[in-house]
């Protein structure tokens, strides 16, 4: 009989019966590995790493190349979801484009993880982002504009990526960032950070307010290219 397969990807008999036990899935303190896969990109064939936050049901990725279990000095991009930038298209920031520029290093590379963390506006979610961008239409800066809404700076919480990063074995990362808080919010978390990699940006008339906010209000170390400059990427 030819198995078939099921929505949750465990395979089911024609007649129902389940022919094989799944193996255990790996557990953390409030994250389990949910499944993985490889996926054929662009890029090249990524592992595509799920994981679940149990207290949430939140659906957590990783893009893995390369093998990087046991391993130190892994590169690791800590990236939050940005479905305006990523999909839209979105000028207001430099999400997509950070995006890109990780998963480009880290194939080049032939090693490294890319966590994509589903917390959409640093964490305050899509309808209060937009929220924000009317604000920020009317003149606020990105910061005073959560603040109206009341929300703090930033809402992103590194427990997720650091447990992501456990379950994964990584033992150290060279973090690709800007952002200082990342950081710390990693070495928090328990997660050695060998040294920084940064990760440049292009401005164009539509970021560069917010990315010069940014630098300013929260100490990104930002450097501002424009988009013609032609030097190297990232590192
Ligand atoms: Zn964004």
């Amino acid at each position: 009989m030819r198995p078939l397969p099921s929505p949750l990807g465990m395979t089911t008999m024609a007649d129902g019966r389940t022919p094989q036990i799944l193996p255990t899935r790996k557990h953390g303190q409030f994250l389990e590995l949910f499944s993985e896969a490889d996926v054929p990109t662009h890029r090249g064939v990524l592992r595509t790493v799920v994981f679940r936050d149990r207290r949430n049901g939140k659906e957590h990725v990783a893009l893995v190349k390369g093998r990087v279990e046991g391993l130190e000095g892994v590169p690791v991009r800590v990236h939050s979801e940005c479905l305006t930038s990523e999909v839209f298209g979105s000028l207001k920031c430099d999400c997509r484009q950070q995006l890109d520029r990780a998963l480009d290093f880290i194939s080049q590379q032939g090693c490294g993880v890319l966590l994509y963390l589903r917390q959409e506006g640093r964490g305050i979610g899509l309808g209060n982002k937009i929220k924000a961008y009317a604000l920020q239409n009317k003149g606020l800066d990105t910061y005073d504009a959560n603040r109206q809404l009341g929300f703090p700076d930033d809402l992103r919480s590194y427990d997720v990526a650091a447990e992501m990063l456990r379950l994964l074995d990584v033992r150290s990362v060279d973090l690709i960032t800007n952002n200082p808080l990342k950081i710390a919010g990693l070495v928090e978390e328990g997660i050695p950070v060998r040294r920084r990699i940064p990760s440049r940006t292009e401005h164009n008339p539509h970021n560069v307010g917010y990315l010069k906010t940014k630098r300013e209000r929260t100490g990104h170390l930002i450097e501002l290219f424009h988009e013609d400059d032609s030097e190297a990427k990232v590192g």
